[in-house]
């Protein structure tokens, strides 16, 4: 099954409400965990650790992923449908720069 922006941030705004009702609008807490994360990330890529297999613990991969949940996070604290703002700010690179290249034109 395919994820989309949308669909991962409906998830984390439903497993927050389910687990961490209070932290929901923590935009600060989470700001600081993505700083976290970019500085592990940081450590795995200057390493080179990558994911084999299924292992993924102490990976690019898994640091990745940490950075994109916290991106999503912050997005949900400000109710931001990152999907929509991703397919605008492409527009304005591809007017920019000159890019013919559409989202749209890629296949899943
Ligand atoms: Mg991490």
């Amino acid at each position: 099954m395919s994820l989309s922006i949308r669909k991962v941030q409906k998830y984390l705004k439903e497993k927050y409400k389910r687990t961490k009702p209070d932290d929901m609008k923590n935009t600060q807490r989470y700001f600081l965990k993505l700083i976290e994360e970019v500085g592990e990330l940081a450590e795995v890529i200057r390493k080179d650790q990558r994911m084999t297999e299924n292992h993924i613990k102490g990976t690019v991969e898994e640091e990745l992923s940490d950075v994109l949940y916290y991106v999503l996070m912050i997005a949900n604290t400000y109710d931001i449908d990152l999907e929509d703002c991703f397919r605008l700010k492409e527009e304005l690179n591809c007017n920019r720069y000159g890019h013919t290249l559409k989202i749209d034109d890629i296949n899943e």
